[in-house]
């Protein structure tokens, strides 16, 4: 018979929502034995976003105990020994491959079958693979991709053994691909950067505020083609990358290419089971999904967006920390037969590299008003964007702010105040935050 364990709650995944939720269930009270994390990773939740950050960082070097949760928020760390104390079962490098909601069953990789009460989704994105958008020869060595510890590791000793003669290429221009150019670049690798989009976070920057990124990145070394894509790789007689070959004919030469090029919510454990939406698990204001005693949290949840209507889904380090605890305090109060006000999220994205630093809250819809000194060259540039839509502020995104301007520009966003016009907010640009 196959070993069977009961819990009151199971949350599979240790990532960030994971290591959060945890957190929200030990400040709520907690009973020794109640809680079980099962994760496929091999350590205890951590910091995500470090990995692209101080991580890789081989000057900085830092050891994955400084970035466990919860260092992203200040409060204490969540070592491999505060889960003991807490009476919390971390179980790692186990991966759920079943789970039958209707039964409340889960069976792990190493045939283990886990019982719960309340099951908290909290499974995190996957990397998009080369090969699925089509690249040729992409399992060829020395292509990275960030999502897990190992990976950081790995691509960390390909930096450390091409040193001398670095030639990286990034491919993607989006968020990892940005951080990472950077951090290969601070560690002396000659970095180029492909992608097909006209400008680097096409998604969501401005072209004025992709011009200063680029601008900065060029100023740093970084080489930056726009327009075309990788479509395959040469190799040497070890099966090593050599070269990585575009769509518009041009090589380029490279003994470390890293990936970027976006990710995927991890449902398909519970495809047909519970209802989705916009490619993540539907939830309401609570994290609680279509199916009884199921809740979903970070990335994988689509939620309502209370401040703006609609439901979206979030691949971002605060919705994780913030859907956990919401998913956590609103279990909590409904075995109290009481309830919690809905999630009423304000999004905030961040981003470090180099000496930058910048941090977005609200929405980027409507139109866009640059301020302040957006000059790559400047010593010390700072400047920021506000968008407004039908007469109100309704985001700002701000590079080299401080504690205090962050503050005030997160409370302009959620209080989203009229603008006379765009002109008068462009020439007060920061201070009209700050005065609010
Ligand atoms: P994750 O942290 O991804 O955790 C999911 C966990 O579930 C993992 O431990 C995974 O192994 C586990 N799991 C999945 N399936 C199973 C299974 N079947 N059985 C057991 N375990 C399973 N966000 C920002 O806001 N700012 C940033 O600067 C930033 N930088 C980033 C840099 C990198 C390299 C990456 C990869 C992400 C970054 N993000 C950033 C995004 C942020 O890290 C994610 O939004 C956040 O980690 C989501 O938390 P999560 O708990 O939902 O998922």
């Amino acid at each position: 018979m196959a070993e069977e364990k009961s819990y009151k709650y199971v949350i599979i995944g240790g990532g960030v929502a994971g290591g959060y939720a945890a957190r929200e269930f030990s400040n709520q009270g907690l009973k020794p034995g109640e809680l079980a994390i099962i994760s496929k990773e091999p350590v205890p939740p951590f910091e995500r976003p470090e990995l692209t950050k101080a991580y890789i960082d081989l000057e900085v070097n830092p050891t994955l105990a400084k970035i466990y949760v919860c260092a992203g928020t200040g409060e204490a760390k969540q070592y491999p020994n505060w889960y003991k104390e807490k009476g919390i079962d971390l179980i790692v490098s186990t991966e759920i491959v079943k789970a039958d909601l209707a039964s409340k069953t889960l069976v792990s990789d190493d045939g283990k079958i886990y019982k719960y009460q309340t099951l908290l989704i909290a499974t995190g994105s996957t990397n998009i693979r080369l090969s699925e958008i089509g690249v040729q020869e992409a399992d060829v060595k020395n292509i990275f991709y960030l999502r897990e510890i190992e990976d950081s590791d790995e691509l960390s000793l390909a930096m450390e053994l091409y040193v001398q003669r670095g030639k990286a290429v990034v491919i993607g221009g989006g968020f990892l691909g940005l951080e990472i150019s950077s951090a290969l670049r601070a560690n002396n690798h000659e970095v180029t950067m492909v992608f097909p989009e006209p400008w680097i976070i096409h998604r969501f920057f401005t072209a004025e505020i992709a011009s200063f990124y680029e601008g900065y990145c060029a100023n740093k070394g970084i080489k930056i083609i726009k327009g075309t894509v990788a479509t395959g790789f040469s190799t040497n007689s070890d099966g090593e990358v050599t070269e990585v070959k575009l769509e518009d004919g041009r090589t380029l030469e490279a003994n470390i290419v890293v990936a970027g090029v976006g990710a995927r919510p991890v449902t398909s454990l519970f495809k047909g089971q519970v209802e989705e939406e916009k490619g993540g698990i539907k939830t309401d204001g609570f994290f609680k999904t279509s199916v009884p005693d199921v809740y979903a949290l970070g990335d994988v949840a689509t939620f309502p967006m209370k401040m703006y209507g609609g439901m979206r889904r979030v691949e971002h380090a605060d919705n994780a920390r913030k859907s956990a605890a919401q998913a956590v305090k609103a279990i909590k109060a409904a075995e109290e037969g009481k309830t919690i006000p809905d999630y009423d999220y304000l999004p905030y994205f961040y981003s470090r590299f180099f000496n930058l630093s910048w941090e977005f809250y609200g929405d980027n819809v409507g139109e866009s008003v640059l301020f302040g000194d957006n000059d790559p060259k400047s010593p010390k540039p700072k400047f920021g964007t506000y968008w407004v839509k039908d007469g109100k502020v309704v985001g700002v995104f701000l590079e080299g702010g401080t504690q205090e301007e962050h503050k005030a520009i997160a409370k302009v966003a959620r209080a989203q105040p009229s603008v006379e016009s765009l002109d008068v907010l462009s020439e007060e640009g920061l201070s009209f935050a700050t005065k609010f």
